[in-house]
């Protein structure tokens, strides 16, 4: 099957985008030619970009606060020996108000959205220049993988650059990255893992849609320092119309029961004590940021996993759809009416 035969006219106007997305039809293209597909998709069918920040925004925790860092420490081949229970665990940590507001937006857009993931990681940047990995590099300090299907597993940003073997650390870096993604692709019910922009500077939506090469009216930003980045915007009313501000989500916010079932999960499959106890400066390693004091952290210095601190926090609110919805072009949005 060919590009042009997928996006023919009569093809596009009739099928939402869901068709496109459906196990069957990813099946069916081959590597080079989803990414044009999806690239020209982008473009040309989509009304609405949900780019979405990392780090207590999309997934619980943070860098230092990391429950997956951890996991791979302790387990640095999980991926491969604890695929299953591993991946049980990142989808668990994936922040359930941001797959509402997903699911939401698809509903309103008739499928006709994207995910994006921008994240602002310094580290990995530095990780690849040491290893010598060429920077996938759209602007100058941000880099950007496309997104692949969700059956082509968390390797999906590695595969595409050329990491050699010895350069172990920006591949434990970016398979650190690629299951949080890859995890927020399939709670979103999608069978894509998303694009990903990772910048070392400051956050700025127009380079998201240069890239893309979609109108910067149709992107969107969720993110728990929204605030912070208008700011290094200069405080411009596109960046303060278009980076919308969401709780942290962290250990102090997250959902209680969900949390216990994967505290449990994790002190079971994934049991910590021996890191805690064998290397205390490992650990230390780990979590370093002196703002969350042990009390506050995933790990406990004793070993012992903790999800949720009832008490110390507000329970993270849903994200507000509306800014989104009401920056639909109501002329794309009538066209949609007749798809079906
Ligand atoms: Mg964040």
């Amino acid at each position: 099957m060919s590009t042009a035969r997928i996006m023919s006219e009569n093809d596009s106007k009739k099928r939402p985008f869901s068709f496109f997305t459906k196990p069957a039809f990813l099946a069916n293209i081959e590597n080079g030619k989803l990414k044009v597909f999806l690239r020209e998709f982008t473009q040309n069918h989509t009304k609405v970009i949900v780019a979405v920040d990392i780090d207590q925004c999309g997934a619980l925790g943070e860098d230092t606060n990391d429950v997956a860092r951890a996991i791979l420490t302790m387990y640095p081949n999980a991926y491969e020996d604890k695929k299953e229970a591993l991946e049980h665990v990142i989808r668990s940590i994936i922040n359930a108000r941001m797959t509402e507001a997903i699911n939401t937006i698809a509903s309103k857009t008739n499928g006709e959205y994207r995910i994006v993931l921008y994240t602002q990681k310094s580290n990995i940047l530095r990780t690849m220049r040491r290893d010598g990995v060429d920077l996938p590099e759209v602007d100058p300090g941000t880099i950007f993988f496309d997104g692949a299907r969700s059956t082509d597993g968390a390797t999906y940003l590695a595969d595409q650059c050329n990491v050699s073997q010895d350069a172990m650390t920006t591949k434990n870096e970016l398979l650190r990255l690629g299951l949080v993604t890859w995890a927020i692709g399939k709670e979103s019910g999608q069978e894509l893992s998303p694009p990903v922009f990772v910048t070392e500077t400051k956050k700025d939506l127009e380079i998201v849609a240069k890239h893309l090469r979609v109108d910067p009216k149709k992107v969107y930003l969720y993110d728990d320092k929204s605030e912070k980045h208008i700011k290094e915007l200069g405080n411009k009313p596109f960046a303060a119309e278009h980076m919308l501000s969401v709780d942290k989500f962290n250990m102090t916010s997250n959902d209680a029961e969900k949390a216990k079932a994967l505290e449990a999960f994790l002190n079971e499959h994934f049991p910590m004590t021996e890191l805690c106890k064998q290397n205390p400066a490992l650990y230390r390693q780990i979590f370093f940021d002196p703002s969350w004091p042990e009390e506050n952290r995933c790990l406990n210095p004793n070993g012992t996993w903790r999800l949720h601190y009832e008490g110390r926090g507000e329970p993270v609110k849903p994200w507000d759809t509306t800014p989104v919805l009401e920056g639909l072009d109501p002329r794309a949005a009538g066209r949609s009416l007749t798809w079906s």
